[in-house]
């Protein structure tokens, strides 16, 4: 496993995103919207960064068995949320901009729901992958197209505790896939 990004170097990352999102959010209602899973470690910290008031909410995203296989449909309980963000500005957070079909298909839902404007923020951005011609407006890290895990994000749920991000080789992924954890 090839740590590419230790633990001093993903506090500066978010502490940096942390300042971002005051500067532009600061007298602006706020609703953080997390992605689940892989972005929980992510948003715990930013949360405890962040120094403005800010509303939270949680949305599934299925989960991604191997490297090349899309994600599943995106759930959203859409009565539920709908009525939480009306009228505010959604930050959305997740883990990894890889492709981009999540986002592509999450900010058309947010603009149904009549929010003031919604964004995306994440932890890291996969070079050379991107199919949609839509972005994140706030980037921790960019990496290389590898598979990473650590800092929340996993393997066949394995490596979620890691406190750093590594990426894994195509034998350890190999390996892990035989080990569930
Ligand atoms: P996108 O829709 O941008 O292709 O997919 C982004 C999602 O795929 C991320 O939120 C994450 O859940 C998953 N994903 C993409 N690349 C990786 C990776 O290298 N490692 C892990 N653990 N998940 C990934
Ligand atoms: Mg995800």
């Amino acid at each position: 496993m090839n740590v590419l990004i230790d633990e001093t170097t993903l506090r500066a990352g978010v502490d940096r995103l942390a300042m971002e999102i005051e500067n532009r959010y600061r007298d602006k209602p706020l609703t953080l919207v997390g992605v689940l899973l892989g972005s929980v470690v992510f948003l715990a910290d930013l949360m405890r960064r962040l120094t403005i008031p800010y509303g939270l909410e949680m949305i599934s995203s299925r989960q991604m068995t191997d490297e090349n296989s899309s994600q599943g449909p995106l759930i959203i309980q859409a009565d539920l949320l709908a009525p939480e963000v009306a009228g505010r500005h959604v930050l959305i957070i997740d883990d990894i901009y890889d492709t981009g079909e999540t986002l592509w298909q999450l900010i058309p839902q947010f603009d149904e729901f009549k929010v003031a404007s919604v964004h995306a923020a994440v932890l890291l951005r996969k070079k050379g992958r991107q199919r949609v011609p839509l972005g994140p407006t706030l980037v921790g890290f960019e990496i290389p197209d590898v598979f990473v895990v650590g800092y929340g994000m996993d393997h066949h749920g394995r490596f979620r505790h890691l406190p750093y991000i590594a990426a894994l080789s195509p034998e350890e992924m190999k390996d892990s896939g035989r080990t569930r954890g």
